[in-house]
């Protein structure tokens, strides 16, 4: 029997152990999308808004970042070091966080499509010069990005400082924690709103996302399965990831791990490679943005809207189903794009 004045919810994941700080005063909205769900003449179609998310244009590693920098500051870190893409969400993020807390912040630039890194591009480029990163340094892909890492940390423990290396989209299981936040946000959510969803559907990338929502609806008894569209992997890859790190975020929480075939992230949407666009994703962004006003981003979230908008014009996803898109940011990048969007 729970002890008296304890609530269901609370009893299987205890969240508030983990230091954490506080960067959206608000839970992110839950919002019908009725005139797409009539376009698409199938399931009905909720968002829950993480593109509302604080910091400077808020995305889903703010969610992780609330405990990650707590743990820096935990730690009495002076700097924080990590990696990204040229148009990275979660580089951006960091900085935003560090600048607020006054830490400095040292990026490495991943270049993931060889030739794509222009000091004068715009998008989350641009944000990195503005918000003050102390550097930035740009490497090929297939650099060992973990050495890269340790080697940045060494001079700036060299220098005198005191760094915090934070992996490539804040993905580990402490970062993976506001994802099992967001899980229990939405689970309250649904129940004071009287509304049931039937699927949860999110861009699937380093995985931290993906995965700490399944940790953390796994924990709840939620009975809420996850579609995670990829972005860059293949499936079972993806898949393979996606479990191994929802596994250690449950061992971190305390509670059951995930199954295997719990995890589904489909790869038919992330057409030639990463950040590169394909004409379903330029299809799903334009149509979200006329229809609901709703600005989506070309790398995730809109390679993650052309992947629902498909299983839903298929019938894969049933006439008959609520379903929730979690929308997880990205809108600055959109100039960089421009090109492609027009
Ligand atoms: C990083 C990112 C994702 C993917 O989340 P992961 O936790 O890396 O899988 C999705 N959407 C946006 C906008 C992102 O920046």
């Amino acid at each position: 029997m729970p002890a008296p004045g304890r609530t269901g919810i609370t009893a299987v994941m205890n969240l508030a152990r983990f230091p954490r700080r506080r960067y959206t005063p608000f839970a992110t909205p839950i919002e019908a999308m009725p005139r797409l769900s009539a376009a698409l003449g199938g399931a009905e179609l909720w968002i829950k808004r993480d593109d509302m998310l604080g910091l400077g244009g808020g995305g889903n590693k703010t969610r992780k970042l609330e405990f990650l920098m707590a743990a820096a500051l935990a730690e009495g870190a002076d700097t924080i070091v990590t990696m990204g893409a040229p148009q990275s969400n979660h580089c951006r993020l960091t900085l935003s966080a560090a600048a607020k807390e006054g830490l400095a912040c040292r990026l490495i630039i991943e270049e993931r499509v060889a030739g794509s890194y222009r000091t004068d591009a715009l998008g989350n480029n641009l944000l990195f010069d503005l918000m003050g990163a102390a550097s930035q340094r740009v490497v090929p892909l297939g650099t060992d990005i973990a050495a890269e890492l340790a080697a940045e940390a060494a001079a700036v423990r060299a220098a005198g400082g005191r760094p915090y290396v934070i992996p490539g989209g804040g993905s580990n299981p402490l970062g993976a924690l506001g994802y099992a936040a967001c899980a229990l946000e939405i689970v309250e959510q649904s129940f004071g709103m009287g509304v049931v969803f039937d699927r949860l559907v999110v861009a699937s990338g380093s995985a931290g996302t993906h995965a700490g929502l399944l940790a953390g609806l796994v924990a709840l008894h939620a009975g809420l399965p996850v579609t995670g569209i990829n972005v860059r992997r293949p499936r079972a890859e993806q898949e393979g990831n996606v479990h191994a790190l929802a596994v250690a975020t449950a061992a971190l929480l305390g509670t059951p791990a995930p199954a295997r075939d719990e995890v589904v992230a489909l790869a038919d949407w992330v057409g030639p490679g990463y950040s590169l666009p394909t004409p379903e994703m330029v299809a799903a962004v334009r149509q979200v943005a006329a229809l609901e006003g709703i600005l989506l981003d070309p790398v995730y979230s809109g390679k993650a809207m052309a992947g629902l908008i498909a299983l839903v014009t298929s019938g894969a996803i049933a006439p008959g189903e609520r379903v929730l898109f979690l929308h997880t940011g990205g809108s600055p990048s959109l100039h960089a794009f421009a090109g492609d969007l027009r």
